[in-house]
């Protein structure tokens, strides 16, 4: 059986691409960038989906941290474009498709909901308007509506931060932390939602796999912490104290005060629907999913 992955060569890709593999699938990457066991955007919509294409996963989108892209309008549209595009191409080659893939599992983030210091946010909690990030994301979303008739399951994972030691924010504090610089965002007191790489892995193969799993999921961990809670955890893996916090005037500087808003604001964000459908995290604390981050046990 095949899957077609959009987006599928990045970091979250990269480790659902092996995990699919280790369980007997093939893997289709859609790319901007040709290769073997590739297509590009521009093939699939001339060729459409290969053929026994079981599942389609939307990953695709222009990482939105990158301190080397200054926040202005330009980058914006690319933000969005990079994001909505690939995800409605896909919609169209599925709708295209003669023979429909069983499901379609595409990804948002918890900036769907607003920040908020206490309120806790479930898949049933309203979101999705007040600020850049929770329009991106319904938008996002909307892209990824499939008509009723296509007949293809649908599912939609609200992302939480992923840790994974080769890539995205662990990445990017590694050295920091490594050299005791790091702490927390700010105050620190903010919500950080979160999940392990291998678990939000782990839940797009559920998605795709379990036949009762259909609509929002939230992609996070249910230990709900914060920026503080995380620079202990974090530094702790390392050994370092993590005391240094990074001043929300300086995230500002860095990013832009409206991406800035994305470590210097959280959100409390609990994965309800998740649980209850069943899902089993192999990271549901902090300090388990830090603990592989260490330079002596680290595996990965
Ligand atoms: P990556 O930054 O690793 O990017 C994923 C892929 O998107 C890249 O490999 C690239 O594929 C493609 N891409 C990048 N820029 C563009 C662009 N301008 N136009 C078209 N395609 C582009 O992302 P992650 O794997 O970390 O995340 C996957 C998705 O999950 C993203 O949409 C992200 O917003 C979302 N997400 C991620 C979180 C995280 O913490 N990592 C948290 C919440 C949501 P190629 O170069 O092969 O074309």
């Amino acid at each position: 059986k095949t899957v077609v992955i959009g987006g599928g060569s990045g970091f979250i890709g990269t480790a659902l691409s092996n995990l699919l593999c280790s369980c007997g699938y093939d893997v289709v990457i859609v790319s901007r960038v040709p290769g073997s066991f590739r297509m590009t955007w521009s093939e699939l919509e001339q060729n459409g989906l290969p053929k026994n294409t079981a599942a389609v996963v939307s990953l695709a989108g222009q990482n939105i941290l990158d301190m080397k892209r200054r926040w202005n309008s330009g980058f914006e549209q690319t933000v969005r474009a990079s994001r909505i595009n690939t995800t409605l191409s896909l919609v169209k080659a599925i709708e295209k498709a003669d023979v429909k893939p069983s499901v379609f599992v595409s990804t948002s983030g918890v900036g769907y909901y607003p920040p908020h210091p206490s309120k806790v946010y479930t898949e049933h909690s309203e979101g999705g308007k007040g600020d850049y990030f929770a329009e991106l994301c319904t938008d996002w979303e909307l892209a990824a509506k499939l008509p009723a008739d296509v007949g293809t399951r649908q599912v939609t994972i609200r992302s939480g931060v992923v840790l994974g030691r080769r890539g995205g924010m662990i990445a990017q504090l590694y050295l920091p932390f490594f050299f005791g610089m790091g702490g927390p965002v700010g105050s620190g007191q903010q919500y950080l939602p979160w999940i392990h790489l291998h678990d939000i892995a782990r839940l797009f193969l559920y998605a795709i796999e379990k036949e009762n799993v259909e609509g929002v999921l939230n992609g996070v961990s249910p230990d709900l912490i914060t920026s503080k809670e995380f620079a202990r955890a974090f530094g702790g893996s390392l050994w370092r104290p993590a005391l240094i916090p990074l001043p929300e005037f300086v995230c500002n500087i860095l990013l832009g005060s409206e991406r800035a808003r994305m470590l210097t604001e959280g959100q409390k964000v609990t994965p309800q629907r998740t649980l209850e459908l069943g899902f089993e995290y192999n990271y549901p604390d902090i300090r388990s999913a830090c603990q592989e981050f260490s330079p002596l046990i680290y595996t990965d």
